[in-house]
């Protein structure tokens, strides 16, 4: 474990990533060793955020609630899986329309929005496998694809889960 943090302290960049790294490494990751190469895909072919993380007024509902994820731009683009996991829920809900959520360890992301679903709950995906298409389901203005993560149940910033997943490798 000290050689580990050691290794992240070198290329690290502030405490924020150590933390990050500390995650994925002691749980997110049990058994890949963090020398190796992680496994990651994007989720989309190209990366546009068009809502934030964080507070923000509903496009919607027109009140004050906070944003669980962000909305990446979308236009029936093909959605693959960020990391290798397996599949905990995959269905509908009012807000999310079709969703998926994939477990990876301690962490959790879901895909919300789809207008198609291509796994069910407890298939193992691997990172980059096509999971669904992007959409408008549920409550959204316009196609989008909502992509939230969560660490032992708390929601965390995915798009600093992302660079930091990037900055890994
Ligand atoms: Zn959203």
């Amino acid at each position: 474990m000290i050689s580990l943090l050691l290794n992240f302290c070198l290329c690290g960049r502030g405490i924020k990533s150590l933390l990050l790294a500390f995650w994925l490494s002691v749980l997110l990751l049990p058994k890949i060793h963090f020398a190796q190469q992680l496994k990651i895909s994007s989720p989309l072919p190209k990366l546009i955020v068009t809502s934030p993380y964080g507070k923000r007024i509903h496009p919607i509902l027109g009140v004050q609630k906070f944003h669980s994820g962000i909305d990446l731009k979308s236009q029936s683009d093909t959605i693959k899986s960020i990391l290798d996991g397996q599949v905990l829920q995959a269905g509908y809900n009012r807000q999310l329309g079709n969703f998926i959520a994939i477990k990876h360890g301690a962490l959790e992301i879901w895909y919300a929005h789809l207008s198609r679903i291509y796994v069910m709950a407890e298939d193992m995906v691997s990172a980059g496998e096509n999971i669904g298409i992007t959409g408008n389901t549920g409550l959204a203005t316009g196609e989008h694809l909502h992509l939230a993560i969560k660490i032992n149940g708390y929601f965390i910033n995915p798009l600093k889960f992302l660079k930091a997943l990037q900055n890994h490798n």
